[in-house]
């Protein structure tokens, strides 16, 4: 698990020049990857994430993983689950002569996809076509699409990646400032023992913060005032952002999504984003960061990504160390 002095280091990593706007995707990767491995005693590492996943039979095994803990939950649970789409019909899939590339691994991966589509109803917009794992045409949907089987499922029981855990913190935190009006919200389900998070302390996540803003070069520094425990008010909009670290990532949960802080300042801090500042605000466009969910405050983003990339004033040259991986 993560020590001091990692996560230390994961500071200067993630104020390191040109860091890709996808780092967020990254982090779902690893965390899915450490997920995927705790599960089902896989090897896996991120780099082969998609090589491992790509004959389909992991993935099949979860979707019936997950009927069979529906059903116990329906049994349980029959009224809560009344409200909630449960998914029922197994995925038929095969081991034998299920190599990458092959037409039994693109039948699995199709049966699966069907699966989270009819069974767990996951929107399109969150859903990834067979190519997008088989040829990696698109890495992004496949991840944000396991994601979202992982949030699924922790409502009725599975266990959960450490950044599904943290969504439903700050869900809970946000419960708890609505309570008294708004009672929305999943019923109290059993869940089994989590593996205790140790993420880091919060006091190591606030010096996280103040050295990433740090390298702010505005006249006044970006504002970005800590309100409590990962929880900070940021530039002149009072809006609110929810902090968390995630292995070596410093990460924003913004509307139903996740940044990296670093990204969401090159976005927000005005020294970061200077280049395209000064012009005339162009409409906002999504970076795909944000799942459509409603945001709790709508993002207003002035520039784009990678608009934000080309010119970064922050930069330095640290070393960019081998990403570390400890689990
Ligand atoms: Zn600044």
């Amino acid at each position: 698990m993560a020590d001091q002095s990692q996560i230390q280091s994961s500071a200067s990593k993630s104020i390191r020049p040109f860091r890709s706007s996808e780092e967020y995707l990254e982090a779902m990767k690893e965390d899915l990857t450490d997920w995927l491995n705790m599960l089902y005693d896989l090897d896996m590492e991120p780099a082969t994430f998609m090589e491992a996943l790509e004959t389909g039979y992991t993935l099949c095994q979860h979707a019936n993983n997950l009927n069979r803990l529906a059903k116990e939950f329906r049994e349980q649970y029959s009224d809560a689950a009344a409200s909630m789409k449960l998914p029922q019909k197994d995925v038929t899939f095969q081991v034998k002569g299920a190599q990458p590339g092959s037409f039994v691994a693109r039948d699995n991966v199709s049966n699966f996809i069907a699966w989270c589509r009819q069974e767990l109803g996951i929107p399109e917009v969150l859903m990834f076509e067979t190519n997008d794992l088989v040829l990696r045409k698109g890495e992004k949907s496949f991840i944000l699409c396991l994601l979202e089987v992982a949030r699924r499922g922790a409502r009725f029981g599975m266990p959960a990646p450490t950044l599904i855990q943290m969504e439903e913190e700050i869900e809970e935190e946000l419960r708890r400032g609505r309570r008294s009006s708004d009672q929305r919200g999943y019923p109290p389900v059993k869940r089994p023992v989590q593996p205790p998070r140790t993420i880091c302390d919060l006091k190591n996540l606030d010096e996280l913060v103040r050295e990433i803003l740090g390298f702010c070069r505005c006249p006044s520094q970006f504002p970005m005032i800590k309100i409590s425990e990962g929880k900070y008010q940021v530039g002149d909009s009072n809006t609110l952002i929810f902090v968390r670290v995630l292995r070596s990532h410093v990460m924003v949960r913004v509307g139903g999504g996740w940044d990296t802080l670093e990204h969401y300042l090159d976005k927000h801090d005005p020294c970061r984003c200077q280049f395209v500042c000064e012009c005339t605000p162009k409409p906002a466009k999504t970076s795909g960061l944000t799942l459509p969910k409603t945001p709790e405050k709508p993002e207003q983003e002035p520039i784009t990504a990678q608009s934000s990339r080309q010119k970064n004033p922050t930069s330095q040259t640290n070393g960019v160390k081998k990403k570390k991986q400890f689990a």
